[in-house]
């Protein structure tokens, strides 16, 4: 399902806006419950959303779906606005929390027992599951069914009051315990927890169930297309039935999208937080994190997610998409935008013996062949220079077109070297460095020499070179298969070569002045992007993606 120019979200929206259904107005939500950071698969609904109410000149709210109370939630609630902005998509002062709406919400609650339509149940929780039948078998109505309005209305308060503890009583719908479908066997729409809220504080020690507060939340805010994933289908009976039986006055639509799940990563919250807490990974922002955070750290670009987002479309069932296609999408605008220098991440050192000491040439180097506009820099070549270790073998197979003893090869805006002398540790046998010499009729853009090399090899200038540790980031999990929601032990799938840290590494000397969050293309070897972690004594890159394409078009 690749990009498709209308998919099934937007045919109904069509046939909506064909009847003048909602008086032809769009509005959807991004509903992020704040607990915890945002990954790829949100940014589809992101893009979604946001990307509707776009195309229909509509609007699309920020909500924190925020009914279930926890403590650090300030810091999600933060990054996740850093990361919506961050995508390229703005809600204005549309910024909204259900928790905003606990009073307006309990009053539904209310209004539903007054119309005998909710009930208090004092069965424990493990009752309430034991009684709710099974997909072949009707449940059993709880004994505290009927009890009389009044009742219910006094406990109700006498809860909303804290005067009971946790688990001892909750608000049930009254609908239906014979129903087909289990979401409408008398759901639990209430629940006391004394519990302390990030917004509301102390005042609630009864929350609202999710089923309950979203179709209200989105009634509240007149969305008109209530956009969610495919495990809210089963729901949706008790969303109409909320919405129906509890006098607001919208009528939101829920529509279900298959979720995006992606290969070699896991991608549920409570699955990330789990690598954050038990430290398998630095940080939410990790850059082999699929999180927002991670995935920008590691130099993804906005346009690269959206581009991404696109062309996996939305659809109905659920797949997993490839990481390939991910990796794909960012080589393909950094492969426009990324300007081109040369860094040796395993140094092997050359001197260039037929050149003279202390003299140090300017030579120009192109930018990036992609935009000839943003011109030339110029690198400087002396007597020490570093190729990268792979680039030479004492003993190559046939067809090694790199440097090996008595060969030539070309470095790249500079001269083709010839390699006369290996330099070796006496006891370990280690390659300590090369002894080269150079043919001055080579240089690149003026060469007189007529000769013809295969190879051409990135090098940076010792005189000059500046130390940079890189990190290569590799996939999270060794394994193809995507997660599973069944398997909880997903860190056994760990690759333990997520990250190799490569502290030697010499870069051009231009990088200088390079700013965290700036993207290069390291000639040969892939794109980069240079971490916060980095100071001015030693700069830090994480490799965004190596240059190679597995992604099969
Ligand atoms: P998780 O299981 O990762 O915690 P969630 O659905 O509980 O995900 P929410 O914060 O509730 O996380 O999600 C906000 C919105 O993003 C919801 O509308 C949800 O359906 C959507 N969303 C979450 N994960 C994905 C995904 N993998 N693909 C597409 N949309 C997603
Ligand atoms: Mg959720
Ligand atoms: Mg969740």
């Amino acid at each position: 399902n690749i990009t498709t120019s209308s998919n099934f979200i937007q045919n109904i929206i069509n046939e909506d806006l064909k009847n003048n259904k909602n008086n032809g107005n769009v509005y959807t939500r991004f509903p992020p419950e704040p607990n915890g950071y945002l990954h790829i698969g949100h940014a589809k609904s992101i893009c979604l959303n946001f990307g509707i109410a776009n195309q229909y000149k509509g609007l699309c709210n920020l909500r924190f779906d925020d009914t279930n109370p926890s403590k650090e939630e300030v810091e999600f609630v933060d990054s996740i606005k850093e990361d919506v902005h961050w995508l390229g998509f703005d809600w204005e002062n549309r910024e909204y929390f259900a928790s905003n709406y606990f009073d307006k919400i309990y009053d539904c609650a209310v209004y539903l027992i007054k119309e005998g339509k909710a009930y208090v149940c004092d069965l424990t929780p493990e009752e309430i599951r034991e009684t709710r039948g099974t997909l072949t078998e009707p449940g059993t109505e709880s004994p505290y069914r009927n009890r009389s309005v009044e009742e219910n209305l006094s406990i109700f308060t006498r809860m909303k009051n804290g005067e009971f503890p946790d688990g001892t009583h909750v608000l049930r719908a009254k609908i239906d315990m014979s129903s087909p479908n289990l979401n409408m066997r008398d759901p639990i729409i209430y629940r006391i927890s004394h519990t302390h809220h990030h917004r509301t504080g102390d005042k609630w020690c009864i929350y609202p169930m999710y089923d309950f507060a979203h179709p209200l939340s989105d009634a509240f805010e007149n969305i008109t297309h209530s956009i969610c994933t495919l495990e809210f289908e089963d729901h949706r009976p008790l969303y109409n039935w909320t919405i129906e039986n509890t006098k607001v006055e919208s009528y939101p639509q829920q529509i279900e999208f298959a979720r995006l799940n992606l290969t070699h990563t896991v991608m549920s919250k409570r699955k990330l937080r789990r690598l954050v807490e038990d430290g398998y990974v630095s940080g939410w922002d990790d850059p082999r994190m699929p999180t927002i955070s991670g995935l920008r750290r590691r130099g993804y670009t906005p346009e690269s997610i959206r581009d991404f987002c696109e062309r996996i479309g939305v659809a109905k069932n659920n797949s997993t998409v490839d990481m390939a296609l991910l990796e794909h999408c960012i080589r393909e605008d950094l492969n426009i935008k990324a300007p081109r220098v040369m860094a040796v991440l395993r140094p092997l050192k050359v001197v260039i013996e037929n050149y003279p000491e202390n003299q140090v040439e300017n030579l120009e180097a192109e930018n990036n062949p992609n935009q000839p506009e943003t011109g030339s820099r110029e690198i400087t070549f002396s007597k020490t220079i570093y190729i990268e270790q792979d680039d030479f073998m004492e003993n190559p197979p046939k067809k090694f077109f790199r440097l090996s003893p008595g060969k030539e090869v070309r470095l790249k805006h500079a001269y083709i070297i010839k390699c006369e002398e290996v330099i070796k540790d006496e006891k370990t046998g280690d390659i300590l460095e090369l002894r080269c010499s150079y043919d001055p009729s080579t240089k690149s853009g003026s060469d007189t020499s007529g000769k013809k090399v295969k190879g051409t090899l990135h090098w940076v200038d010792a005189s000059n070179a500046l130390d940079a540790e890189i990190r290569l980031c590799d996939r999270l999990l060794a394994e193809e298969n995507s997660e599973d929601e069944t398997t909880s032990d997903f860190i056994s799938q760990l690759n333990p070569n997520s990250l190799e840290v490569l502290s030697t590494c010499k870069v051009e000397p231009v990088l200088k002045n390079a700013n965290s969050g700036d993207k290069f293309q390291f000639l040969r070897q892939g794109y980069f992007c240079l971490d916060p972690d980095s100071t001015p004594d030693k700069l830090v890159f994480n490799r965004t993606v190596a240059l190679r394409d597995s992604w099969a078009k």
